[in-house]
């Protein structure tokens, strides 16, 4: 089963999807740095191994056309192996073995230790934590569970990704120390549900408790909160979040719509009045605090006038971030067993039609910015500007600051305060103070 012939081959990790691949990308990489290979990411290798995505069509389809590059790229020698782990790799397995049969080997979400030997290398149990981070080295994700325990009938994630596991405190507390000790200072805590941690392993919520360990781990000094979920959300986080300054006033927690109906269908565990009392609560506990969400249009029985519901809604609530995704009919779901009734082409609209309103309402919140100062964090140079972040914004989904290199000069993973002179709808212009 060794492959004998990767010793120095250089390995090349293809990340597709979300920060959890990366996360899982990231974690490879340090084992197979650890037993002596020479492993890059997303750069030419003689060996490639695409972490790829299976969630929704679109990212199936990215992922299946990245696979086919790499074959038609081993075809004309310029790579030698293709190796395919990751979501599609999970769930698509037998089929994409019959129709890519090109590739040399495809493994599960759950493969590391079999997938590493077929790359000469060894799992290293004692590796818990390390890893070679592909982000900025400012700022890293941390992942503090895996798998979802959640029957949301949309979602094919537990399929491919397995039942709930939280990671000890203990283990992530060493981790986000290794990652501090490495110049890590701004923690991103993802999972697939981020607010049912705990609830395996120490039988109740512990998301909280997590919390306040984290803070306690010097240089790190943001911490940002993803992946929050609805029903059940532990309301200690909140004043956790409030009363600690390390946390950024941030939260994302996708909702996905507003109409009762469509989230009983959607098994979300709630309803339109108990999602509004939670954004109360989380406006009263924290006033300033930034709300990104995420939504889907087009689900099966979302009539004109339930579309309505949820604009009109997002009008009320003014969310400080929004995404919105198409509904996408995937098999082995229980919504595969309803009528996808809604034509793409109007879940096409609906998105645009979603992201318009979320447009004009972004433009809104950032005038109200200028001549306020915030804290930001600045991720790289980008022509004539310095680009950094707010507390308020995560990286490469939400909002940034711009401020001119012409008279300044900023070190890339440094904070600096920064008073905002104009404002469009994404995008903020600041001078630093
Ligand atoms: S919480 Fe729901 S939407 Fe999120 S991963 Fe779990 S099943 Fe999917």
């Amino acid at each position: 089963m060794r492959t004998k012939s990767t010793g120095k081959k250089k390995i090349n990790i293809v990340t597709l999807g979300c920060s959890k691949n990366i996360y899982d990308s990231e974690v490879l990489m340090g084992q197979l740095e650890a037993s002596g290979k020479r492993v890059v990411h997303e750069e030419r290798g003689d060996i490639v191994v695409i972490n790829t995505c299976g969630f929704i069509e679109n990212a199936k389809e990215e992922s299946i056309n990245t696979i086919l590059d790499f074959v038609e790229a081993k075809k004309r020698g310029e790579v030698e192996k293709v190796f395919v782990t990751g979501c599609l790799s999970e769930r698509y397995k037998p089929d994409l073995m019959k129709e890519i049969p090109d590739v040399d080997q495809y493994f599960g979400t759950r493969d590391l230790p079999i997938l590493l030997k077929h790359l000469g290398a060894d799992y290293k149990h004692e590796l818990i934590g390390e890893r070679l981070t592909t982000t900025p080295k400012h700022y890293a994700y941390l992942k503090i569970s895996e798998g979802c325990d959640r029957p949301c009938s949309f979602c094919a994630i537990p399929l491919m990704r397995g039942k709930h596991i939280s990671v000890p405190i203990e283990n992530l507390v060493l981790e986000t120390q290794k990652l501090a000790k490495k110049g890590t200072k701004e923690l991103i805590l993802i999972a697939q549900d981020l607010t049912y941690y705990g609830l395996d392993i120490y039988k109740r919520r512990a998301l909280g408790d997590l919390l306040k360990a984290l803070t306690k781990v010097d240089g790190i000094e943001w911490i940002r909160l993803h992946y929050a979920f609805p029903s059940g959300f532990p309301e200690d986080v909140l004043d956790t979040i409030r009363t600690e300054p390390k946390i950024c006033n941030y939260i994302d927690i996708p909702l996905q719509h507003i109409n009762s109906e469509i989230l009983k269908s959607m098994k979300r565990g709630t309803n339109r009045e108990k999602t509004n009392a939670l954004l109360d609560k989380f406006r009263e506990k924290i006033p300033n605090v930034a709300i990104r969400t995420t939504l889907i249009v087009g689900y099966p029985g979302e009539t004109e006038e339930k579309f309505l519901e949820l604009k009109d809604w997002i009008k009320e609530q003014k969310f400080d971030r929004l995404g919105c995704f198409a509904y996408s009919h995937e098999e082995n779901t229980s919504a595969y067993d309803l009528k996808d009734d809604v034509t793409q082409s109007v879940k096409e609209r609906r998105v645009s039609e979603i992201m318009e309103i979320q447009a004009q309402i972004s433009w809104e919140k950032n005038q109200e910015k200028i001549g306020k100062i915030f804290r930001c964090i600045f991720d790289r140079k980008e022509g004539n500007y310095f680009v950094g972040r707010t507390e308020f914004d995560s990286p490469d989904v939400d909002n940034t600051v711009l401020v001119s290199a012409e008279n300044t000069y900023i070190s890339i993973g440094e904070f600096a305060n920064v008073k905002i002179i104009s404002a469009e709808e994404f995008d903020l212009y600041g001078v630093v103070l």
